[in-house]
């Protein structure tokens, strides 16, 4: 008779591990699947870096911050790594943009701290940035950067030690739906009471066939870094804080790479997953790179004005931005996690411990309202082969 995992997770990417990682430690039976060797670059979760803040326009995401950090610091604590480096954050726009007003009532709302400054202070105290006489900042003094591939592998080295199996250059092919469902993967057949999908970019592939079409975009993003005119201008050590721009851009002070600086563009032409980086010399992307230049150009101007290094990632987009927390309306006992629309790192330990609570048939600690599968019309495919 095959083994029955009381769990089997897909995708080994910072949301899979984290939900492995809250199962094996809540006592379940778990195996992590991975389609490719780990670590590897053809997701969402490689790198060294992502930003981490509580300065969130949704009062929901604000109030799940208050529990991701302390999450984050028991894994330091736990594996004896520091992930998280506390730089600050800024969030910049015009007077008028509406983005500032909501994120700051966010950050009111979920009893957070944060500094408003004029365009008078913001001159003051960042005299390397350069911008409009009517631009203002948001400042969230607990933002920084998550040191990204160590907090994945912390978060894998945990659910190992916590028991859990992982098995990765193994793809999942098919999967059959029942009280117990058969994975049907590229080595191996493996039966489990709960399955939990976090596909990450290839989410689409996978719930197609179990008669799911959330409206999911898989898009390729240029990690873009900048060469710094004089060293460690933008540093941390400087007190550079990660940036936001409400014109949808983000910089983190340079950490990868000494004297570079970490500066993108949050959108990118929708691809195919499986082929990234034929997408790499397109027009959409061209446009994107020749757009940041003029950019750095014009608001950083200790920065050299055409990229040093690129880099590719990609976001999996939902419509409203938010994610998919949901079981199959369907099969019960599998549970999707997707969507995370390039925001979902810092949150990643506050959505495994929800899965986990799916999956264990807990009440969610959240009003999981705004994560629903049932929120896109034409979610379900009529056609689907179940
Ligand atoms: C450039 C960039 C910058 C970002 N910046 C930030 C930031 O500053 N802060 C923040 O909070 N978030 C940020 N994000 C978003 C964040 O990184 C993602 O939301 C998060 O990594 C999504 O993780 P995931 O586990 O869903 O996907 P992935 O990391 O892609 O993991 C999914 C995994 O599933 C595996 N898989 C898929 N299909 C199968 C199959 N059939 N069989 C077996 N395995 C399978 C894949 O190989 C993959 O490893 C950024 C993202 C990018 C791309």
């Amino acid at each position: 008779m095959a083994e029955v995992w009381d769990a089997v997770v897909v995708g080994a990417g910072i949301e899979g591990s984290a939900t492995a990682f809250h199962l094996a430690k809540n006592g379940c039976r778990t195996l992590l699947i991975e389609q490719f060797p780990l670590p590897h670059s053809r997701g969402s979760s490689h790198g060294a870096s992502r930003i981490i803040r509580k300065a969130y326009v949704q009062q929901h995401y604000a109030q799940m911050m208050n529990e991701a950090y302390p999450i984050w610091e028991q894994v330091e604590q736990e594996t004896g790594t520091q992930l998280y480096i506390k730089t600050g954050g800024m969030l910049v726009g015009p007077g008028s943009s509406e983005q500032l007003a909501q994120t700051e009532q966010s950050l009111a709302g979920a009893g957070s701290e944060f500094e408003r400054l004029s365009s008078d202070d913001l001159k003051l105290r960042f005299p390397n940035l350069s911008f409009p006489a009517d631009y203002r900042a948001v400042l969230d003094p607990e933002a920084g950067v998550l040191k990204a591939d160590k907090a994945l592998r912390c978060l894998q080295d945990l659910f190992v030690k916590y028991g859990g199996r992982i098995h990765d250059e193994e793809k999942v092919m098919r999967i059959d739906p029942g009280d117990v469902v058969t994975i049907h993967t590229s080595k191996s057949t493996y039966k489990t009471r709960k399955l939990l999908l976090l596909p990450g970019p290839w989410a689409g592939k996978l719930l197609g066939p179990l008669g799911l079409q959330p409206p999911l975009k898989p898009v390729r993003i240029s990690v873009l870094y900048w060469r710094e005119k004089g060293p460690g201008t933008y540093s941390i050590k400087k007190g550079f804080p990660v940036f936001m721009d409400a014109a949808h851009l983000y910089a983190l002070p340079s950490l990868e790479y000494p004297g570079i600086f970490k500066l993108c563009y949050h959108s990118g032409p929708a691809i195919d997953p499986d082929d990234r980086d034929g997408f790499a010399g397109s027009r959409g992307n061209q446009e994107i790179v020749r757009m940041m230049c003029d950019y750095v150009r014009k608001h950083f101007p200790g920065l050299e004005s055409v990229p040093a290094i690129q880099e590719s990632c990609i976001y999996t987009n939902t419509p409203d931005e938010d994610f998919i927390l949901d079981c199959h309306p369907q099969y019960r006992n599998i549970i999707i996690g997707a969507g995370f629309s390039g925001h979902g790192f810092k949150l990643a330990p506050v959505v495994g411990k929800l899965l986990c609570e799916l999956a264990m048939d807990k009440q969610p600690s959240y009003d999981m309202t705004p994560f629903s599968l049932s929120r896109f019309h034409n979610t379900a495919t009529p056609q689907a082969k179940l």
